[in-house]
């Protein structure tokens, strides 16, 4: 198996995908961290189809090798083990810090942790941005809005967010991160982006990933139960990850400095959002309701009009669309998990 798995590498690597030849004048060096999570991963394959040079920061907490193991050995790639909780001397024109755990089960693992990558770990490439006047986009999250009591959250709403709770290191962390990217821009002149991410689904969610897509997507295709916590009538608005991308490259090469909502505002209560994925599965597992989890936001959809206006971006893959996709990998993976542990 080890040696199929070599010789399978060793031929993906003389088919890399094409990369487009870029002059050195318009050739940046773009650091990318949490670059090997499923975000990162997306981001990644896409600035070096247009031809940069791209180093990812990775301490694998949750990101995977395999999500950009493809690249590994393209002479315009490097990546790093490193944990952005400890200093980082390189050389980089821009960075894309996105290094920081996502999911709930994830964030909630080691909330020390979390507090420390955001605030630490951000503290980190705002210092590293200033030693080397590099742009910095910040992944920022819908959750800096806590339980929003404005519908749909605009970037003028200041949040309704308890500081003191389970969620709490990860809101009050992405938070603090905000204010440290303005009081760098401020005091120290460096060029920040801060991009407001609403929830996001794809292909590369990690299978124990715990957000509401994976789950449902995996119960579904095992047909077990569906987990509805709570009555099922709170609401998310899901963005596929292309359309993210699309939006974190706009926002980085924008003249845009203040917070920007990227989202998809497609609404769905969680009890109909699983329905939709039963549906698309066909499958035949029933929807179980269970406790609902502290301070789960009632409702959440971005007003994307900032990011309209500015960037001229809008998402364009719909939900089936973009389902489909992620049904695929999903199936895909459990297959792999299948004949791995016959083996
Ligand atoms: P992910 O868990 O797949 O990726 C996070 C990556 O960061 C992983 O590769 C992980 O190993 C890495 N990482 C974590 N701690 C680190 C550390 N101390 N040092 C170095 N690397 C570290 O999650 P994702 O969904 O790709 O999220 C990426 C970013 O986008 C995060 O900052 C997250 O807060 C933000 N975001 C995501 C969503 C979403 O719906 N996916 C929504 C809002 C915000
Ligand atoms: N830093 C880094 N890489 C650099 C420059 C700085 O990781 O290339 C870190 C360094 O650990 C420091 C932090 O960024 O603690 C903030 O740097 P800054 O220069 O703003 O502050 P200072 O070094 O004065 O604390
Ligand atoms: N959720 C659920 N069942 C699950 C996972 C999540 O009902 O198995 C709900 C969760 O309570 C929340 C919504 O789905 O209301 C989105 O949760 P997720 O963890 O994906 O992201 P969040 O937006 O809360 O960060």
């Amino acid at each position: 198996a080890l040696e199929k798995r070599i010789k399978d590498l060793e031929e993906r690597q003389q088919h890399y995908p094409e990369v487009k030849f870029l002059s050195y004048k318009d050739r940046k060096r773009i650091l990318v961290t949490g670059g090997a999570g499923f975000v990162g991963s997306h981001l990644v394959d896409r600035l070096m189809l247009q031809g940069h040079e791209v180093i990812v920061a990775d301490n694998f907490f949750t990101g995977r090798k395999r999500n950009i193991e493809h690249w590994i050995g393209h002479e315009n790639f490097e990546l790093i083990n490193h944990d952005i909780v400890n200093p980082l001397y390189i050389e980089v024109d821009q960075i894309y810090h996105l290094a920081s755990p996502a999911s709930p089960p994830h964030y909630m693992y080691n909330p020390v942790k979390t507090i420390k990558v955001n605030s630490i770990g951000t503290i980190n490439m705002l210092g590293l941005a200033r030693r080397v006047r590099a742009r910095l986009l910040f992944a920022s999250t819908s959750e800096v809005y806590g339980d929003p009591e404005v519908h749909p959250q605009k970037e003028s709403y200041f949040g309704n967010v308890n500081s003191f709770g389970p969620r709490a290191c990860y809101d009050e962390s992405k938070r603090v991160a905000e204010a440290m990217c303005y009081a760098y821009a401020q005091q120290e002149g460096i060029a920040i982006r801060i991009a407001r991410i609403f929830n996001t689904y794809g292909p590369r969610m990690h299978m124990n990933d715990g957000r509401v897509v994976s789950n449902f997507v995996l119960q579904a295709l095992q047909n077990e139960p569906i987990t509805i916590y709570g009555s099922g009538k709170q609401t998310r608005s899901f963005q596929y990850v292309s359309d993210l991308v699309d939006g974190l490259i706009a926002l980085m090469n924008s003249n845009y400095s203040m917070p920007m909502n990227l989202g998809n505002p497609d609404e769905y209560r969680i009890e109909q959002f699983a329905s939709i994925i039963r549906d698309l599965i066909g499958s035949k597992a029933s929807l179980q309701y269970t406790d609902a989890v502290v301070d789960d936001p009632k409702q959440r959809r971005p007003d994307i009009t900032l990011a309209e206006t500015w960037l001229n971006w809008t998402p364009r893959v719909s939900l089936s669309e973009g389902l489909n996709k992620t049904i695929e990998y999903f199936r895909n993976e459990l297959h792999v998990k299948h004949h791995s542990e016959r083996n």
